[in-house]
């Protein structure tokens, strides 16, 4: 079931937005080589309590951080470990808090130091087809109008589309209805209507479609070992059309 969030309900979900923001800018400064991933989790859990907030994701169905971080060939759902960061290396953070009950995620893939060519493209387009999607979010729409937005954009490019994790809607619960594909049928799917807050996460691949998840249990990565990108933000659609809470 879908449930809409009335303006006032937004507004907290802004205000829990912004550390999810605030947050991710933070971490963007601590990302260089030699700086491990759990040290910038401790950064990350720190930050978030400062705020008054609680760190969403640890914990959650039994993970250990407050950060994802997901290195090269991971797509998402890496756990932070004593690994440093290394010049070349693309890292998706992922992150979400808990401000007054209401939930944000987000999700950047940051360069460290000097990146091949390559993997640079890899992660613009990623974030450029977060914004192709969200210009279909709109009231009268329909949810495979993202989809279809965000799949586009990235195939014509050479790029593949994770099809195992999508999407999701957010409020009080991290994960709501509806689920959010990166790939689809424009025209079909639900009816999209003010109140609904999304989070739209296009996981895009270098080569094959295909991920695998590592013995940990969480560690999600591509078949091919070949580099992923992840971005997201969590959106609302209100009456002046798509806000996005996270940015
Ligand atoms: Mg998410």
């Amino acid at each position: 079931m879908i449930t809409l969030k009335s303006p006032k309900e937004i507004g907290y979900m802004r205000r829990s937005g912004m550390v999810t923001r605030d947050l991710l800018l933070y971490l963007e400064e601590k990302i260089r080589p030699g700086v491990s991933t759990k040290k910038l989790d401790e950064f990350a859990y720190d930050f978030i309590t400062r705020k008054g907030a609680k760190p969403s994701f640890l914990g959650y169905a039994g993970f250990p951080a407050s950060i994802c971080a997901s290195i090269d060939e991971v797509v998402v759902h890496g756990i932070p470990s004593a690994r440093r960061l290394e010049e070349g290396m693309i890292i998706g953070i992922d992150t979400g808090a808990i401000l007054d009950g209401w939930q944000s995620d987000a999700a950047r893939t940051f360069l460290v130091g000097e990146v091949s060519e390559e993997k640079r493209r890899l992660v613009e387009t990623t974030r450029e087809s977060f914004f192709k999607g969200v210009a279909e979010f709109r009231s009268g729409g329909r949810l495979g109008d993202i989809s279809h937005a965000i799949q586009e954009y990235n195939e014509a490019r050479g790029y593949s589309i994770v099809r195992d994790l999508v999407g999701h809607g957010i409020g009080r619960e991290m994960h709501e209805d509806p689920n959010v594909p990166n790939f689809g049928r424009a025209g079909h799917g639900v009816r999209l209507s003010v109140g609904m807050v999304l989070a739209i996460e296009p996981m895009v691949n270098l080569g094959t479609w295909k991920v695998e998840t590592l013995d940990d249990g969480w560690t999600c990565v591509t078949a091919d070992r070949k580099p992923s990108a992840h971005y997201e933000n969590t959106v609302a659609l209100t009456e002046n059309g798509a806000e996005i809470l996270t940015l």
